[in-house]
């Protein structure tokens, strides 16, 4: 048996693990690879295995980062049966389209702009019937139900606490076990249940993504949002919150309505207006099973027998509902995508609200460089949306801690409720600080064995042998030579740190059009 590790191995993205045998073959996840240019050219190459000659996909969870190749296995002749819990699969049904059409626009912009200096045309990664197609092979499967997906491998899917859906995958395969961690949630995050934890293994391969950072949190989530909204309500304005459609929107909600039940905030009307997210939403809804306890003591209460059913949720799905947001001018939450502000509705409330000093933006989770969200948060005076400079007078918040990922107290208490890790654990989807930080801590405290595989890398798991050794894929040096040579002459001549930060600011949107 060998393992090969198609992503998530010196990159956070990609999620791909491939487990090969004499005659079977399968694939837990088949992610998208994003972030830096390098990596997400992975996704246009073609797959490093013949996908007409996978068996099987098993998936962790319905990330992009772990589905969003799933509908291109497809497109190249893979033709088997693709295993994930109910929930994965109804999110996979919203989000996969979704995948498709941000790429197709995506592979427009590119080969408008590759028209222009004569380059080679992309074509999209797939499409929408490429999605669809892959889609009607999905078959759900419950937490903790034994399924034998061919004569080979067996598998039990586990929760892992990240999203709803999401799962730890234990496999067994003539005789031996591997488990994979997919994404780990956190303990006690609001919504969700905890992590289920495995009791042995021989195999375990594992996230390390907060592997040498850890969730601080000065003041509750909860705190935070009454704080901001009783801010916003004294000063008469909106509050506008961008946020991601999958989870973060749901968990926003939920502290809202709890915070509304409990008399600590007045009802006010929450809009959540962004059609991908009411349709995650309605996905919430009809999976309570995946709650934690405190929200299933919540939803019992609820007449409807639905949380995110209530009378000052309004769900805006069309244009026309959306545009009527914008002549309220207080007392309205409202919830929008994109979380990081850069496409989507959330624009049009941006515009109509970031120059009232009354109103406030709330972030609720990180913003990328380069992103509306960041430069808003960056203190900017004014932004450009939609063609016209926006003066930024709204109080701008944010409340972090977020993320949907263990930090590393959470990751070592994990491992520490193993009883036995027979031959080793490989370390992925972490950056190399993370990783090398993880492995000296496990090596500290416990005496199992650790491996950090670079992508591509192929392992016999009978012996360890490394059949193939793997690449690390470096950035673009030369790029990055030249612009920190710039910067760092820029820095000398340029004395007020306000003007290096708006040149800084520019040669990184320069950069980032250059590489992207
Ligand atoms: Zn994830």
């Amino acid at each position: 048996m060998e393992i090969t590790f198609h992503g998530s191995a010196g990159t956070v993205t990609g999620s791909c693990y491939q487990l090969k045998s004499e005659t079977k073959n399968i694939l837990v996840d088949c992610g998208m690879y994003q972030g830096r240019k390098e990596f997400e050219q992975l996704n246009y190459q073609p797959f490093r295995f013949n996908p007409a000659e996978i068996d099987a996909v098993v998936i962790t969870h319905a990330h992009i980062d772990h589905t969003g190749l799933i509908p291109k296995l497809s497109k190249a002749g893979f033709r088997g049966k693709v295993y994930c819990t109910p929930p994965t699969k109804s999110l996979a049904e919203i989000l996969l389209p979704d995948s498709a059409y941000i790429q197709e626009m995506e592979v427009e912009r590119k080969n408008r702009k590759a028209l222009r200096s004569n380059k080679e045309l992309l074509e999209p990664i797939y499409t929408l019937d490429d999605v669809e197609r892959v889609l009607q092979s999905f078959i759900p499967v419950k937490y903790g139900k034994e399924i034998n997906i061919n004569s080979e491998f067996k598998v039990i899917f586990r929760d892992a606490g990240h999203i709803l859906g999401s799962s730890i995958v234990e496999i067994f395969f003539n005789g031996k076990k591997i488990v994979f961690s997919g994404d780990l949630g956190r303990h006690n995050q609001p919504l969700i249940t905890d992590p289920e934890y495995i009791k042995d293994t021989d195999y375990l391969v594992m996230e390390s993504t907060y592997g040498n950072r850890f969730h601080i949190q000065p003041e509750s989530k909860k705190d935070q949002f009454a704080r901001i909204v009783k801010k916003t309500i004294r000063k008469g304005g909106n509050l506008i919150i961008p946020s991601f459609a999958v989870e973060r929107t749901q968990e926003v909600i939920y502290i809202l309505k709890t915070l509304m039940d409990s008399g600590e905030i007045p009802k006010l009307d929450i809009y959540l207006d962004s059609p991908l997210a009411i349709k995650a939403t309605e996905i919430f809804s009809k999976y309570p099973c995946g709650y934690d306890e405190i929200a299933q003591e919540m939803l019992s209460k609820e007449e409807d027998n639905d949380l995110f059913k209530f009378e000052n949720l309004k769900f805006s799905l069309t244009a026309e509902e959306s545009q009527k947001l914008n002549s309220i001018r207080k007392n309205a939450i409202i919830i929008s995508a994109s979380g990081m502000a850069n496409a989507g509705r959330i624009k049009h409330h941006l515009k109509h609200n970031l120059w009232r000093p009354e109103s406030t933006v709330l972030f609720v989770g990180y913003q990328a460089e380069g992103t509306l969200g960041r430069r808003i948060l960056d203190g900017n005076k004014t932004v450009r949306i939609h063609g016209e400079e926006i003066s930024v007078k709204a109080e701008i918040e944010i409340i972090e801690g977020f993320s949907g990922h263990a930090d590393q107290k959470d990751l070592m208490n994990w491992i520490s409720n193993f009883e036995e890790i027979r031959e080793c654990i490989f370390l992925v989807h972490g950056d190399d600080d993370s990783r090398e930080n993880m492995k000296n801590l496990i090596e500290e405290t416990t005496n199992y064995k650790v491996i950090l595989p670079d992508l591509f890398e192929i392992i016999d798991l009978t012996n360890f042998e490394i059949r193939y050794k793997g690449e690390v894929i470096e950035p673009d040096k030369k790029l990055n030579e030249i612009l920190e040579g710039f910067n760092s002459k820029l820095s000398d001549y340029l004395k007020d740190p306000e003007k290096v930060k708006i040149v800084n600011d520019y040669l990184k949107e320069l950069k980032d059009k250059l590489v992207g």
